[in-house]
């Protein structure tokens, strides 16, 4: 007999984590990012076994997000850059980056992050789209979109699992093995819509018990959640600071996916800024001198 497949809430968080939700995917969109175009300096920059970034960037080609360079004259693929839906992925890449330099493992002199318009060393600002000023994630309210719905949870299965760490990821390695994976980060959506106890959580997202206990776990040991309470079958959790400012990773990655996949009617999800009182968006800017950032607005400098 086959168990029902549970229903759960469509987003965009979940369709975009089909793709993006995933450590490699991600290690290589960093080294990308660092410019790196062939195969060998992907593969050393990201520290992944070659038949990883292989298949990941065979991945990335089938969903649209990386493109083969033109063959050189001796023919062979002469390496990869990001199409429009990878450059796209930019605010992500810079939201992960602020969390690790704010949260992840203190870099010893890592790169610095400069804004190439007003030539400032720079930390990203996550802000609100109508107003400009600064997200909080306990500043935003939510309601039902037009393009909210159920859908079965079932999940494609990885065909690679990596079992060991890679040593790559120098610049967003913690976040990026958060966001790579689509469990934590599913836990992470529930708990920013208001879903905190145990049973909750694994209504909304069709969790094995045993997943979700891990996650919980992973979350807590990474400080982005803590128990609210006794443990006991009705736990609760609450997300930390380091939770809370993982906000704009995941309001960046339902933007992506809400361009990229969202139903015709429109966003399952809309936000509210209450400070100002509008709907919003995610809007990544300057802090020195207020700019949006627009893709490649930043270079790393040494
Ligand atoms: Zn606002
Ligand atoms: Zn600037």
């Amino acid at each position: 007999m086959t168990a029902a497949v549970p229903l759960v809430r469509t987003c965009s968080i979940w369709r975009a984590l089909e793709v993006v939700g995933d450590t490699p995917v991600l290690l290589i969109a960093e080294a990308l990012w660092q410019g790196a175009r062939r195969f060998t300096g992907i593969a050393r920059t990201t520290g992944l076994p070659r038949a990883v970034v292989a298949q990941r960037l065979q991945r990335l080609e089938a969903h649209g997000l990386v493109r083969r360079l033109p063959e050189g004259p001796e023919g062979g693929c002469t390496g990869y850059r990001f199409a429009r839906k990878g450059v796209e992925t930019y605010p992500l890449a810079l939201m992960a980056l602020r969390w690790e330099r704010l949260w992840g493992a203190p870099a010893a002199g890592g790169p610095q992050l400069v804004h190439r318009g007003c030539g400032q060393a720079i930390l990203p600002l996550p802000a609100c789209s109508a107003c400009h000023g600064p997200l909080d994630a306990r500043d935003v309210d939510f309601r039902p979109g037009p393009g909210l719905g159920w859908m079965p949870a079932t999940y494609s299965r990885r065909r690679s699992p990596v079992a060991a760490q890679p040593a790559g990821g120098q610049l967003a390695g913690a976040a990026a093995r958060i966001l790579g994976d689509r469990w934590a980060m599913l836990v992470l959506r529930s708990l920013f819509t208001g879903t905190s106890r145990f049973g909750g959580i694994r209504a909304e997202t069709g969790m094995a018990t045993n997943v979700l206990s891990d996650r919980l776990a992973a979350l807590v040991a990474r400080g982005l959640i803590a128990p609210a309470g006794p443990k006991t079958p009705g736990s609760r959790y609450r997300l930390t600071e380091a939770g809370f400012d993982f906000y704009p990773v995941v309001l960046a990655l339902m933007d992506w996916g809400d361009r990229w996949y969202a139903a015709d009617d429109g966003p399952p999800v809309i936000l509210t800024h209450r400070p100002c009182g509008h709907d919003m968006r995610l809007s990544v800017l300057c802090p020195a001198c207020g700019a949006p950032l627009a893709p490649d607005a930043t270079l790393l400098r040494a």
